[in-house]
């Protein structure tokens, strides 16, 4: 691969969702020279603009009776031991001036007549806080017109494919630009906001964009990740629509779950002394699945029918409702039925199906309280930074990270920029590091699509809701074989599906360091569901490392010593 151009900045932010866009406005604000880059154009990809959602939930102090401290304590006690109380401090203590600088750059928070805000209870919570903010397209421009404000220069349908080092520390990035053509940028600082790695699962609320870029460079260029077996799984639509957002408050209503065969699938699944109204009424709590109580059964019948082939033709579960749902006026009910009717679907009349869909990671690289991977000049937000959530995290807080730790990526990397001067890397420099990542040419041009279609499948299939040794270890063996038949250096050198060749890269790595944590985690806890140890054990206690190590992948258990939360029987 031949660089055919250089660029240069102080700040190099990659991904522009929510965290990307509030680190650009940091590092800018903090002096710096700003370059914002995506994959796609602005505004229309990452989770940040799904469009299949009504708008954002983000946490903040604003209701009567609430406190940081509460909103800290929530944090834990969800996070089940899996949270690291510094970065979860930091994640209590600043959302709610985010949250007011979202309101002074032109985004509404919705409010009653009265101007109190309108509020729920968050998914793991126990006391209202937050709001919601519906329109995508308004948050769009927004967020648009402050990076313009501050002359932040925007590279659009941009891929980074290589970090690039010099001393230890991250001195650059290689790109393919929106013409496939490879350039690098010289940057003093790095900020990585590529959002998640959901778009690896067959069933995922993910953009095409998402898949786990982020993860796999800082990986490479030496960071550490933390609590990446904590996937939250949300129920998203098969039909009539495609992955649309479901919302769990109507589940109150007890509306009916049959399979394909037009089978009740709750009363099968549900051990005796649980009733459906009881599993239901837990469920409308939180949007994710989870291990920790009783609404667990609901997602494990849609999963192991699914499973079993006995879904409905879309692959989903069926799901119908009572027309009494349509006597509830409160306005969690009401914006939920006007937003489906929106998107042609008549949750009444018609009812619609449904399976769980890897929604967001609550994981990530395991930042420090400046939010800096610990690889100097390397830092990371949002979705992509771990540590301030746990295994199960709030509704509202992945959208709060992305603002406090966006803002605090960039002005600590426009800080670290102050503080030295950009590095040269010889062209023969960069081509030694394209290397080490990318290796030989060799073999066979593979079929990428193809290839990531079974990885989606096999990560469906063993490393989604039902997880075991045995579903692990049959994955990894089968990412082997992949893995062996692809050389990514072959397809670069032959300009074979150059574009996708990045993706099919991280969609290895991050579906090997997910199975191989999968495994590590010999119990249940949050999310993590192991049909080989159903329930939580005490050693386990803490969240799971992962770095690269001596060609593999090293794993620690760190403990930060608070009780865990309940288990779910
Ligand atoms: C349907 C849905 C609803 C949700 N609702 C809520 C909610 O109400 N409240 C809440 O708190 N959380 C919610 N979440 C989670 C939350 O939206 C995300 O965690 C958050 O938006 C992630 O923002 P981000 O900026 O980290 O990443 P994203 O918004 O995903 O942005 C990632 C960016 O990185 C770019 N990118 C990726 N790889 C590369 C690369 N190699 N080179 C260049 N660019 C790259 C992408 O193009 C994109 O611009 C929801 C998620 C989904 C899917």
């Amino acid at each position: 691969m031949e660089i055919q151009y250089r660029m240069e900045t102080d700040v190099l932010v990659i991904g522009m969702g929510g965290a990307g866009v509030r680190a650009a406005i940091a590092a800018a604000d903090g002096g710096a020279r700003v370059l914002l880059a995506g994959k796609c154009a602005f505004g229309v990809s990452g989770a940040t603009f799904y469009p299949g959602t009504p708008g954002w939930g983000m946490q903040a102090v604003i209701h009567e009776g609430d406190t940081e401290d509460y909103f800290l304590e929530e944090i834990l006690d969800a996070g089940a031991g899996a949270a690291d109380p510094e970065l979860a401090k930091l994640l209590a203590t600043r959302s709610t001036a985010r949250f007011h600088e979202l309101e002074d750059m032109g985004i509404r928070f919705e409010r009653y007549e009265d101007g109190r805000y309108k509020g729920v209870i968050p998914c793991f919570g126990k006391r209202l806080r937050g709001s919601s903010t519906l329109g995508i397209a308004k948050i769009r421009r927004a967020l648009w017109l402050q990076l313009m404000r501050r002359n932040v220069r925007i590279l659009e349908n941009t891929e980074f494919i290589c970090l690039v080092k010099k001393d230890g520390a991250v001195v650059g990035a290689v790109g393919l630009d929106a013409l496939d053509q490879p350039f690098y940028v010289r940057a003093k600082a790095v900020v990585l906001a590529t959002g998640g790695g959901c778009g690896i699962y067959k069933y995922s609320l993910a953009t095409p964009d998402e898949t786990g870029d982020g993860y796999a460079l800082a990986l490479d260029a030496g960071a550490k990740l933390i609590n990446m077996e904590f996937i939250q799984f949300i129920p998203g639509l098969t039909w009539p629509v495609k992955k649309l957002l479901f919302q769990e408050k109507n589940l109150v209503t007890c509306p009916k779950f049959t399979n394909g065969a037009g089978e009740d699938i709750l009363a099968k699944y549900l051990p005796k002394g649980i009733s459906e109204e009881a599993c239901l009424t837990e469920r409308a709590k939180h949007g994710p699945f989870t291990t920790a109580d009783i609404s667990f059964w609901l997602d494990l019948a849609m999963y192991e029918e699914a499973a079993a082939g006995r879904a409905c033709e879309s692959g989903g579960i069926h799901v119908a409702y009572d027309p009494k749902v349509l006597e509830d006026k409160s306005w969690v009910i009401t914006s939920w039925l006007e937003w489906m009717n929106s998107r042609g679907v008549r949750p009444v009349e018609e009812g619609f199906d449904m399976i769980p869909h890897a929604q967001c990671f609550n994981g990530g690289v395991y930042i420090d309280k400046n939010a800096s991977s610990g690889v100097p000049g390397l830092f990371a937000a949002g979705e992509t930074a771990g540590g301030a959530h746990g295994a199960d995290r709030l509704g509202g807080a992945a959208i709060a990270a992305t603002q406090v730790f966006g803002a605090l990526a960039g002005e600590r990397a426009a800080e670290y920029c102050a503080g030295c001067s950009a590095a040269d890397v010889s062209g023969a420099g960069i081509g030694d590091q394209l290397h080490a990542r990318f290796g030989e040419a060799r073999g066979t041009l593979a079929d990428i699509p193809k290839t990531m279609e079974e990885i989606r499948d096999v990560m469906w299939r063993c490393g989604a809701i039902v997880r075991s040794a045995e579903r692990c270890g049959e994955g990894l063996a089968r990412l082997a074989e992949l893995e062996s038949a692809f050389s990514p250096a072959l397809q670069y050198e032959r300009g074979a599906d150059v574009r996708r060749v990045g993706d099919l890269v991280s969609y290895l790595a991050l579906s090997k360091l997910l199975l191989t944590v999968m495994d590590q985690r010999k119990e249940s806890r949050g999310p993590h569901y192991r049909s080989d140890f159903p329930e939580p054990r005490p050693e386990f206690r803490g969240a799971i490392t992962v770095k690269k190590e001596g060609g593999g992948l090293r794993t620690e258990l760190v403990t930060f010593g608070k009780s865990e939360s309940g288990a779910k029987a």
